[in-house]
């Protein structure tokens, strides 16, 4: 095994946008997120974290992936309509007034599933669905809401995070589709 395929990855699974999604989610916040004073998520980066998990030791990678394999959801469609704030992280996201059952039903499914498979333990905090914009905000925003950005559902991903200097750097690593939305 080589030294790349045994090191411990930082990973989560995430919602990852298609191209036309990203473009729209870009389109329709980047006013608001020029004037919020923080520093944007480039638009290639943009996602819905379902589970974080952590440092995940290179020889679990494979059961991580077995875990989101023996999935079984129904594709949905999200429409983002509303910002938010958190104020201990300072960041501005993007969210959904209605977010539809399906999805916190994948995070947790996800979650189970994980745990069932591999042993580990994700992080038990609530499932907050967010996109987040923007870091450093040190200001709740004050905008009228983002015209909706729908977005459809299809599949999701097992994402890298990579550390670095100037912020972390995310890689989707394999996608797992799901039943197209209706
Ligand atoms: P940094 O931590 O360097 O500021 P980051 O938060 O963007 O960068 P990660 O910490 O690797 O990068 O997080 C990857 C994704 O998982 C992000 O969407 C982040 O918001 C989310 N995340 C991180 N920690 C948790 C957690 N404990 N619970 C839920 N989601 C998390
Ligand atoms: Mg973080």
């Amino acid at each position: 095994m080589t030294a790349a395929a045994v090191r411990p990855h930082r990973l989560f699974f995430a919602l990852w946008p298609g191209e036309a999604t990203r473009r729209a989610l870009y389109r329709e916040t980047r006013a608001v997120v020029r004037h919020c004073g923080g520093r944007p998520v480039a638009t290639d980066q943009l996602h819905l974290t379902l589970l974080f998990l952590g440092q995940v030791p290179g020889e679990a990678v494979g059961a991580v992936t077995t875990a989101a394999v023996a999935l079984d959801c129904p594709g949905f469609t999200l429409v983002f309509d509303r910002y938010g704030w958190f104020e201990s992280a300072q960041v501005l996201w993007l969210g959904c007034s209605a977010p539809p059952a399906p999805l916190p039903t994948l995070a947790a499914g996800l979650a189970r599933q994980v745990r069932a498979v591999t042993g580990l333990v994700p992080d038990p905090k609530p499932f907050q669905p967010h996109v987040t914009l923007a870091r450093k905000v040190r200001n709740p925003p004050q905008f009228p809401p983002p015209r909706p950005v729908a977005w459809p559902v299809d599949g999701f991903a097992l994402v890298e995070s990579v550390t670095a200097p100037e912020g972390a750097r995310y890689t989707v690593l394999e996608t797992f589709p799901i039943q197209s939305p209706v």
